[in-house]
């Protein structure tokens, strides 16, 4: 089975391409600046040759017909007809609560995301064109959206509710959603499938840490509690979101700078966290080469960053009565040798020990880096999300086959 994973932003569409045989990724590819003036697509083939195409590509649809062209082409494709995409696979961040797992895309599923547009303004809409999009080229193809939230859906009420009035919760959907889902399910499944263990006993705790970070706590194989809130802001201190902040502090920063709930949400969504207190940038590898030149408030950055996820890790396993597993996922995560035995250092209290020989200059692999003799195993996990939404379009259109 051949399956295309899209991931649709505001400006992008990210692709990838899977052959589920020998869950090889075939080609990927990224069209870049939709809409606006020099937008492009940058195709990669299976044997990593890399090929541009400049266009004007206004809109998703286009955009989607540029992926799909190149796909099919004699000279840089790899299939012959476009009816050799079994489906489509989209990664869709807000399900709300209606969504505990990834779904076939019909009217009712369209329906439920269009109202879900109001909770995840930003990532919903370009994540609905996409589907449209491929509705009207290709009508026949099955599409299957996998969402950000559905992995969270486990979480107890005492776990996902803000202590606000109810009402709110009843009028507004006002609660903790938690994202970044796909990635904590599939890097807490791999690393029982590399340990050869069931997750069902295990009390797991998956560090996401990139550009947009969050933490979760896994008991028995389900989501008990995440970082993330009712939107991506809660949490953790990310790239350019500010993470946990008192609402007191942002009431008054609002009086004090006379802005309304826009410029709010851009502060503490774009131009807070490493960002804000570096003054230098979102990204961890500039900040810690500046912190090694002596800046200070990148080496304050730093601190806090690790400081804030140490946190979590204490919180997520007073929560869950222990914890066995500590996996450490995204960019920085998977990267960033640093930061890992920063986050680990002091912990040894809760068991958790890692081995530094194995853990410096780690990059992006699978393996285990806790001592042998460590109670809790820590490990890097790379995150794979398209491949976790490959494997669920699979399941969900083999499941529909098999109800015809
Ligand atoms: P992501 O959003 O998962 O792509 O992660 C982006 C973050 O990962 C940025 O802060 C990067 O600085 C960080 N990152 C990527 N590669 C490395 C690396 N080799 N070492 C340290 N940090 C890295």
């Amino acid at each position: 089975m051949k399956i295309l994973v899209l991931n649709c932003g505001s400006s992008s569409i990210k692709y990838q391409f899977f052959s589920l045989a020998n869950n090889a990724v075939i080609a990927k590819g990224i069209v870049e600046k939709i809409g606006m003036k020099g937008s492009f697509l940058k195709h990669e083939k299976e044997d990593g040759q890399k090929v541009m195409f400049e266009g004007e590509i206004l809109d998703h649809k286009i955009g989607i017909e540029y992926i799909l062209g190149v796909l099919s082409s004699a000279k840089h494709g790899c299939i012959a007809k476009l009816d050799e995409i079994s489906a489509v696979g989209h990664r869709v961040v807000h399900g709300g609560e209606l969504f505990t797992e990834s779904k076939l895309v019909n009217e009712a599923v369209i329906d439920a995301l269009e109202k879900y547009t109001e909770l995840a303004p930003l990532h919903n809409p370009p994540n609905l064109k996409g589907i449209y999009a491929l509705r009207s080229l290709i009508p026949s193809i099955p599409q299957v959206a996998v969402f950000d939230t559905a992995f969270h859906t486990t979480m107890p009420k005492h776990s996902y509710m803000y202590a606000i009035p109810y009402a709110l919760y009843k009028k507004y959907g006002i609660r903790r959603y938690g994202f970044h889902g796909t990635s904590h399910r599939y890097v807490f499944s791999r690393a029982c499938e590399i340990l050869g263990t069931d997750p069902k006993g295990l009390k797991i705790v998956t560090c996401h840490l990139g550009n947009g970070a969050s933490v979760c706590a896994i008991k028995g194989g389900i989501s008990v509690d995440t970082s993330m809130g009712f939107t991506p802001v809660e949490g953790l201190i990310m790239g350019t979101r500010s993470g946990d902040i008192d609402m007191g502090a942002v009431s008054y920063i609002m009086d004090k700078e006379k802005i309304g709930t826009k410029s709010a949400s851009t502060l503490f969504n774009k131009h807070s966290g490493l960002l804000g207190i570096s003054g230098i940038s979102s990204d961890s590898r500039e900040i810690r080469a500046a912190a090694d030149k002596g800046d200070e408030r990148c080496m304050l950055a730093i601190k806090m960053f690790d400081y804030r996820v140490k946190k979590y890790i204490g919180a997520y396993a007073a929560a869950m009565g222990g914890i066995d597993l500590l996996i450490f996922t995204g960019g920085i995560g998977e990267n960033s040798d640093t930061t890992r035995a920063g986050i680990c250092d002091g912990l040894e209290f809760l068991g958790i020990e890692i081995d530094q020989q194995v853990n410096t200059g780690l990059r992006s692999k699978e393996i285990i880096i806790s001592k042998p003799g460590s109670k809790v195993k820590v490990m890097v996990v790379p995150t794979n999300e398209e491949l976790m939404i490959a494997i669920d379009t699979q399941k969900i259109i083999d499941e529909s086959k098999k109800l015809v």
